[in-house]
Protein backbone atom coordinates (compact mmCIF):
# COMPACT_ATOMS: atom_id res chain seq x y z
CA UNK A 1 0.00 0.00 0.00
CA UNK A 2 1.29 3.16 -1.19
CA UNK A 3 0.00 7.28 -0.58
CA UNK A 4 0.21 8.59 -4.80
CA UNK A 5 -1.78 11.96 -3.54
CA UNK A 6 -0.62 14.37 -0.81
CA UNK A 7 -4.07 16.08 -0.11
CA UNK A 8 -2.77 18.27 2.69
CA UNK A 9 0.06 20.81 2.16
CA UNK A 10 1.17 24.66 2.37
CA UNK A 11 3.00 26.95 0.74
CA UNK A 12 4.60 30.58 1.72
CA UNK A 13 1.23 32.06 0.81
CA UNK A 14 0.27 30.25 4.14
CA UNK A 15 2.30 32.68 6.19
CA UNK A 16 3.66 30.51 8.36
CA UNK A 17 4.93 27.97 6.05
CA UNK A 18 8.29 27.82 4.65
CA UNK A 19 8.47 26.87 1.08
CA UNK A 20 7.00 27.71 -2.80
CA UNK A 21 4.73 26.03 -4.79
CA UNK A 22 7.13 24.88 -7.21
CA UNK A 23 9.86 23.37 -3.95
CA UNK A 24 6.69 21.42 -2.71
CA UNK A 25 6.42 19.84 -6.47
CA UNK A 26 9.64 19.20 -6.45
CA UNK A 27 9.79 17.32 -3.42
CA UNK A 28 6.49 15.66 -3.89
CA UNK A 29 8.30 14.42 -7.48
CA UNK A 30 11.46 13.08 -5.54
CA UNK A 31 8.92 11.28 -3.15
CA UNK A 32 7.20 9.44 -5.76
CA UNK A 33 3.59 11.33 -5.44
CA UNK A 34 1.49 11.48 -8.54
CA UNK A 35 -0.47 14.55 -7.27
CA UNK A 36 -0.38 17.40 -4.36
CA UNK A 37 -2.97 19.51 -3.49
CA UNK A 38 -1.63 22.82 -2.55
CA UNK A 39 -3.99 23.89 0.24
CA UNK A 40 -3.06 27.13 1.91
CA UNK A 41 -4.80 28.57 4.59
CA UNK A 42 -7.54 30.43 4.08
CA UNK A 43 -8.27 34.32 4.69
CA UNK A 44 -9.05 34.43 8.04
CA UNK A 45 -5.42 32.86 9.21
CA UNK A 46 -3.43 35.21 10.51
CA UNK A 47 -0.57 36.00 7.82
CA UNK A 48 -2.75 33.92 5.27
CA UNK A 49 -3.48 35.09 1.82
CA UNK A 50 -6.55 37.59 0.62
CA UNK A 51 -9.10 35.63 -1.30
CA UNK A 52 -7.62 37.28 -4.53
CA UNK A 53 -5.19 35.08 -4.06
CA UNK A 54 -7.17 32.23 -4.38
CA UNK A 55 -8.70 33.46 -7.98
CA UNK A 56 -6.19 33.03 -10.34
CA UNK A 57 -5.19 29.55 -9.82
CA UNK A 58 -6.00 29.36 -13.48
CA UNK A 59 -2.08 30.65 -13.79
CA UNK A 60 -0.86 27.06 -12.74
CA UNK A 61 0.11 24.62 -15.09
CA UNK A 62 -2.17 21.43 -14.27
CA UNK A 63 0.93 18.90 -14.09
CA UNK A 64 4.35 20.32 -13.20
CA UNK A 65 7.30 18.21 -13.75
CA UNK A 66 4.78 14.71 -14.12
CA UNK A 67 3.10 15.94 -10.95
CA UNK A 68 -0.61 16.90 -10.96
CA UNK A 69 -1.21 20.00 -9.17
CA UNK A 70 -4.78 20.64 -7.15
CA UNK A 71 -4.65 23.79 -6.45
CA UNK A 72 -7.14 24.28 -3.18
CA UNK A 73 -7.85 25.54 0.42
CA UNK A 74 -7.39 25.07 4.12
CA UNK A 75 -10.82 26.75 5.10
CA UNK A 76 -11.25 27.97 8.71
CA UNK A 77 -14.74 27.16 10.31
CA UNK A 78 -15.49 30.36 11.63
CA UNK A 79 -18.89 29.43 13.81
CA UNK A 80 -21.08 26.86 15.12
CA UNK A 81 -23.39 27.06 11.74
CA UNK A 82 -20.28 25.55 9.67
CA UNK A 83 -19.94 29.37 7.76
CA UNK A 84 -16.25 29.43 5.97
CA UNK A 85 -13.72 32.18 4.76
CA UNK A 86 -14.18 31.96 1.55
CA UNK A 87 -17.96 32.01 -1.03
CA UNK A 88 -19.11 29.40 -2.87
CA UNK A 89 -18.02 31.33 -5.94
CA UNK A 90 -14.73 31.17 -4.79
CA UNK A 91 -14.86 27.34 -3.81
CA UNK A 92 -16.70 26.58 -7.58
CA UNK A 93 -12.82 26.90 -9.10
CA UNK A 94 -10.55 25.74 -6.56
CA UNK A 95 -9.54 21.65 -7.53
CA UNK A 96 -9.69 20.64 -3.83
CA UNK A 97 -11.32 21.85 -0.17
CA UNK A 98 -10.42 21.23 3.23
CA UNK A 99 -12.50 22.68 6.09
CA UNK A 100 -10.77 22.40 9.09
CA UNK A 101 -11.44 23.84 12.95
CA UNK A 102 -8.19 25.84 13.98
CA UNK A 103 -8.76 27.62 17.61
CA UNK A 104 -6.77 30.76 16.35
CA UNK A 105 -9.84 31.25 14.64
CA UNK A 106 -12.90 30.52 16.32
CA UNK A 107 -12.70 29.33 20.43
CA UNK A 108 -13.86 25.83 20.68
CA UNK A 109 -17.31 25.14 22.30
CA UNK A 110 -18.73 22.15 23.88
CA UNK A 111 -18.60 18.48 22.39
CA UNK A 112 -22.24 19.43 20.71
CA UNK A 113 -21.35 22.90 19.48
CA UNK A 114 -18.31 21.85 17.90
CA UNK A 115 -19.72 18.50 16.25
CA UNK A 116 -22.52 21.04 14.95
CA UNK A 117 -19.49 22.96 13.06
CA UNK A 118 -18.51 19.91 11.34
CA UNK A 119 -21.64 18.51 10.77
CA UNK A 120 -22.82 22.22 9.16
CA UNK A 121 -19.60 22.52 7.31
CA UNK A 122 -20.14 19.01 5.57
CA UNK A 123 -23.49 20.07 4.10
CA UNK A 124 -21.50 22.94 1.84
CA UNK A 125 -21.02 21.05 -1.40
CA UNK A 126 -17.59 22.14 -2.17
CA UNK A 127 -16.16 20.99 1.10
CA UNK A 128 -14.38 17.61 -0.04
CA UNK A 129 -12.46 17.04 3.22
CA UNK A 130 -12.72 17.52 7.15
CA UNK A 131 -9.21 18.56 7.95
CA UNK A 132 -7.65 16.99 11.72
CA UNK A 133 -11.09 16.08 13.19
CA UNK A 134 -9.27 14.21 15.60
CA UNK A 135 -7.37 17.35 17.25
CA UNK A 136 -8.56 17.02 21.28
CA UNK A 137 -8.68 20.71 21.94
CA UNK A 138 -11.59 20.78 20.02
CA UNK A 139 -13.89 17.88 21.30
CA UNK A 140 -16.10 16.31 18.87
CA UNK A 141 -18.90 13.31 18.76
CA UNK A 142 -17.00 10.66 16.56
CA UNK A 143 -19.75 8.80 15.72
CA UNK A 144 -22.03 11.57 14.45
CA UNK A 145 -19.39 13.49 12.08
CA UNK A 146 -18.23 10.21 10.97
CA UNK A 147 -21.85 9.37 9.90
CA UNK A 148 -22.41 12.58 8.18
CA UNK A 149 -19.33 12.31 6.52
CA UNK A 150 -20.41 8.80 4.89
CA UNK A 151 -23.88 10.82 4.14
CA UNK A 152 -22.34 13.76 2.69
CA UNK A 153 -19.57 11.84 0.47
CA UNK A 154 -16.98 13.86 2.44
CA UNK A 155 -13.46 12.64 3.42
CA UNK A 156 -12.21 12.03 7.21
CA UNK A 157 -8.64 13.32 7.44
CA UNK A 158 -5.80 11.23 8.87
CA UNK A 159 -3.39 14.41 9.59
CA UNK A 160 0.31 12.70 9.37
CA UNK A 161 1.21 16.37 11.31
CA UNK A 162 -1.35 15.89 14.07
CA UNK A 163 0.42 12.67 15.52
CA UNK A 164 3.86 13.85 15.32
CA UNK A 165 5.70 14.11 19.02
CA UNK A 166 5.85 18.02 17.95
CA UNK A 167 2.07 18.85 17.05
CA UNK A 168 0.60 21.30 18.87
CA UNK A 169 -2.61 19.36 18.74
CA UNK A 170 -3.90 17.05 21.81
CA UNK A 171 -4.76 13.51 22.18
CA UNK A 172 -4.40 12.83 18.45
CA UNK A 173 -3.05 9.35 18.92
CA UNK A 174 -5.76 8.39 20.96
CA UNK A 175 -8.42 10.20 19.06
CA UNK A 176 -6.95 8.81 15.15
CA UNK A 177 -7.86 5.82 16.65
CA UNK A 178 -11.03 6.24 17.83
CA UNK A 179 -12.06 7.72 14.94
CA UNK A 180 -10.16 4.99 13.01
CA UNK A 181 -12.28 2.78 14.22
CA UNK A 182 -15.58 4.33 13.94
CA UNK A 183 -14.61 4.58 9.88
CA UNK A 184 -13.76 1.29 9.75
CA UNK A 185 -17.31 0.33 11.12
CA UNK A 186 -19.36 2.89 9.19
CA UNK A 187 -17.29 1.83 6.53
CA UNK A 188 -16.07 5.56 5.84
CA UNK A 189 -13.87 6.61 3.38
CA UNK A 190 -10.63 8.33 5.11
CA UNK A 191 -7.71 10.43 3.61
CA UNK A 192 -4.22 10.83 5.01
CA UNK A 193 -2.84 13.96 4.34
CA UNK A 194 0.90 15.90 5.47
CA UNK A 195 -0.31 19.16 6.34
CA UNK A 196 3.03 19.89 5.09
CA UNK A 197 4.60 23.04 6.11
CA UNK A 198 7.97 22.75 4.41
CA UNK A 199 9.29 20.53 1.55
CA UNK A 200 10.86 17.79 3.81
CA UNK A 201 7.27 16.32 5.24
CA UNK A 202 5.30 16.48 1.68
CA UNK A 203 4.44 13.25 0.97
CA UNK A 204 5.87 12.01 4.36
CA UNK A 205 2.80 9.76 6.14
CA UNK A 206 5.00 7.61 8.45
CA UNK A 207 2.82 7.77 11.49
CA UNK A 208 -0.33 7.86 9.85
CA UNK A 209 0.64 4.65 8.16
CA UNK A 210 2.25 3.25 11.49
CA UNK A 211 -1.08 3.73 13.21
CA UNK A 212 -3.19 2.18 10.22
CA UNK A 213 -1.30 -0.70 10.60
CA UNK A 214 -1.92 -0.75 14.45
CA UNK A 215 -5.57 -0.83 14.08
CA UNK A 216 -5.47 -2.75 10.89
CA UNK A 217 -7.76 -0.55 9.00
CA UNK A 218 -8.63 -1.29 5.96
CA UNK A 219 -6.79 -0.55 3.27
CA UNK A 220 -9.55 -0.37 0.77
CA UNK A 221 -11.31 2.76 2.49
CA UNK A 222 -7.91 4.92 2.03
CA UNK A 223 -8.71 7.26 -0.84
CA UNK A 224 -5.27 8.28 -2.00
CA UNK A 225 -3.59 4.96 -2.89
CA UNK A 226 -5.14 5.27 -6.19
CA UNK A 227 -5.30 8.76 -8.19
CA UNK A 228 -8.36 7.88 -10.38
CA UNK A 229 -9.96 6.81 -7.32
CA UNK A 230 -9.89 10.04 -5.35
CA UNK A 231 -10.16 12.42 -8.26
CA UNK A 232 -13.74 10.31 -8.57
CA UNK A 233 -14.42 10.51 -4.71
CA UNK A 234 -13.55 14.27 -4.86
CA UNK A 235 -15.75 14.85 -7.96
CA UNK A 236 -19.07 13.19 -6.20
CA UNK A 237 -20.31 16.10 -4.17
CA UNK A 238 -20.21 18.30 -6.43
CA UNK A 239 -22.21 16.56 -8.97
CA UNK A 240 -25.35 17.11 -7.00
CA UNK A 241 -24.60 20.99 -7.35
ZN1 LIG B 1 -5.16 23.02 9.78
ZN1 LIG C 1 -3.03 22.57 7.19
Amino acid sequence: MEILVDTHSHTIASGHAYATINEMIQSAKQKGLKLLCITDHAPKMPGGPDNVYFRNFKVIDKVVDGVEIFMGVELNILDFDGNVDLTNDVLSKLDGVIASFHTICIKPGTIEENTRAFLNVMDNPYVQIIGHPEDGKVPIDFEAVVKKAKETNTLIELNNSSLKPTSSRVNTRENAIKLLEVCKKEEAFITIGSDAHFTTSVGTHDFALNLIEEVKFPYELIINTDVEKFKEFMGRKRKNI
